[in-house]
């Protein structure tokens, strides 16, 4: 989608530090890390946000999900880590491309807002 970073991301034309790639998803580190460990795992798919996850597209999120594990071994993550996902304006999404937020390295704060 035109003037989405992270679908110039997965094309290419924005650079990213990528963790793991095939052809459905891809992981990177954030730019700017909120923990020792910050990786954004995303589909390559355009999908806004998880408001807009239904029966037609909810496959690609079981995806992500069984990708995770290996995605946080290959992190060094063994002892744990938190996923995060930020829907909507009162989420403070800030990138309109589901993404979720792989945190961990140390033990987070157990508050989540
Ligand atoms: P959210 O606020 O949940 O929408 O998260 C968006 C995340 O994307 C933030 O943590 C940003 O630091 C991160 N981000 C934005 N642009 C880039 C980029 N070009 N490369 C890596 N991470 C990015």
């Amino acid at each position: 989608m035109a003037d989405c970073i992270f679908c110039s991301i997965v094309d290419g034309s924005i650079p990213s530090n990528k963790v793991y790639e095939d052809d459905r998803i891809l992981a990177f580190y954030d730019l700017e890390p909120q923990a020792p460990v910050h990786v954004l795992v995303i589909p390559k798919q355009h999908i806004c946000c998880a408001d807009k996850i239904d029966e037609s597209n909810s496959d690609i999120v079981a995806y992500i999900f069984a990708k995770i594990p290996f995605i946080a071994e290959k992190l060094n993550l063994s002892n744990g880590y938190r996923i995060v996902n930020n829907c909507g304006e009162d989420g403070c999404q800030s990138v309109k491309h589901l993404h979720f937020h792989l945190l961990g390295g140390k033990k987070l704060n157990s508050r989540m807002a």
